[in-house]
């Protein structure tokens, strides 16, 4: 797609605000007229769609097992990484649901720092949204004909969700905008299964309420347009630990955790409840090479609680083709994350074979 929408906005209209308008965008009607997804691979997303709310509502007893990096750096790894997954998938299919990660849009501590594919389609260069729109797209699209994957993706900015929507498989509110009435309403009207997570101060009701809201309809404004959601009933949480007043990173995935969370839950008028681990982040306190004991640890919980059983339905798993983390500036090995650190390939085909043993 050639970018013909170099627009001068030196008019009043505009003055008033800090910022240069670089550019108009195109919109997604537009990025999709030009990039289809065909309908055969319209039907595959359905299906993987229904095998993930399978597992959600009860109905299936596989487990759900999101994985993948920290950011969707580079569409070479990236891919080769999702070509090996494939064939993992394809062993334990009887057992797990797997949906990769493929997370273009990466909220910052800070606000510094890569702020992943959709702003930086190269991360060693300068930001080029344009440019990015196009590469998300892609990948997400190269991801589905080649390797049957409806991905997730984090959606961390609700009105960009649309560039894709035709092609995820499943999308997580992080843990920094799950309080956002935007970010809610939003999720409200997906077709696809919203993981809400815990805030990162770890209150539960935040989540819970998020859930609630997601579940329900909703009237609203989106890219221009006066909507109204339908609601969304595979919206469910996701306990990622939390970071406390001093500061330090704590987990929530243990026994007491759970129990109190399922108690929570309970009293919350939402259907197909549902919990999802994230081994890494505060969980592991990002010591990602603990993800596979504390993914194992969760399905103990699973065999000596019936509830635990009930509600905890999988993982999601910050993994790709090296171990660690590298800085973006001296990004110089391939399948490494320059986000946070992530279990290498061989670790992770492991902990995938185990979790299926005891599922
Ligand atoms: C992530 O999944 O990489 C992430 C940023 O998660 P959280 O919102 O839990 O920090
Ligand atoms: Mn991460």
């Amino acid at each position: 797609m050639e970018d013909k929408r170099h627009i001068s906005y030196d008019n009043p209209y505009e003055s008033t605000m800090n910022m240069r308008f670089i550019r108009k965008l195109p919109i997604p009607r537009d990025v999709k007229q030009e990039f289809p997804v065909p309908d055969p691979l319209r039907e595959v997303r359905l299906q993987n769609i229904r095998r993930i709310q399978g597992v959600l509502s009860g109905e299936s007893n596989q487990i759900l097992l999101i994985i993948g990096p920290c950011s969707a750096d580079r569409e070479d790894s990236v891919m080769e990484y999702l070509t090996r997954l494939r064939g993992v998938q394809e062993q334990v299919k009887d057992q797990i649901v797997i949906v990769p990660r493929i997370y273009t849009n990466k909220p910052r501590t800070t606000g510094d720092g890569y702020k992943g594919m959709l702003h930086q389609p190269d991360p060693m260069g300068r930001p080029d949204v344009f440019k990015g729109i196009l590469a998300i797209r892609e990948l997400h699209m190269r991801a589905l004909t080649e390797t049957g994957f409806s991905c997730a993706d984090e959606m961390l900015y609700p009105e960009n969700h649309r560039y894709m929507d035709d092609l995820l498989g499943y999308v997580a509110v992080g843990a920094r905008s799950v309080e956002n009435q935007g970010h809610r309403l939003t999720a409200s009207g997906l077709d696809v299964p919203v993981g809400m997570k815990n805030p990162t101060s770890g209150d539960y009701s935040v989540m819970l309420n998020a859930i609630t809201a997601a579940q329900h309809s909703h009237t609203f404004v989106y890219r221009n347009w006066e909507v109204e959601s339908q609601g969304n009933p595979y919206a469910h949480a996701i306990l990622r630990g939390y970071v406390n007043k001093h500061g330090q990173s704590l987990p929530n995935y243990h026994y007491e955790d759970l129990v109190r969370l399922i108690d929570m839950y309970e009293k919350k008028n939402v259907t197909n409840r549902a919990i999802l681990i994230d081994t890494n982040h505060s969980n592991s306190n990002k010591q990602y090479l603990e993800q596979p004991r504390i993914a194992k640890d969760v399905m103990y919980q699973r065999k000596i609680n019936a509830d635990i059983r009930r509600y905890v339905k999988g993982f999601i798993t910050e993994s790709y083709l090296e171990d660690g983390c590298q800085k973006p500036e001296d990004a110089h090995i391939y399948g490494k994350s320059i986000t946070d650190p992530c279990l290498g390939w061989e670790k992770t085909e492991q902990m995938i074979f185990e979790l299926a043993e005891q599922v």
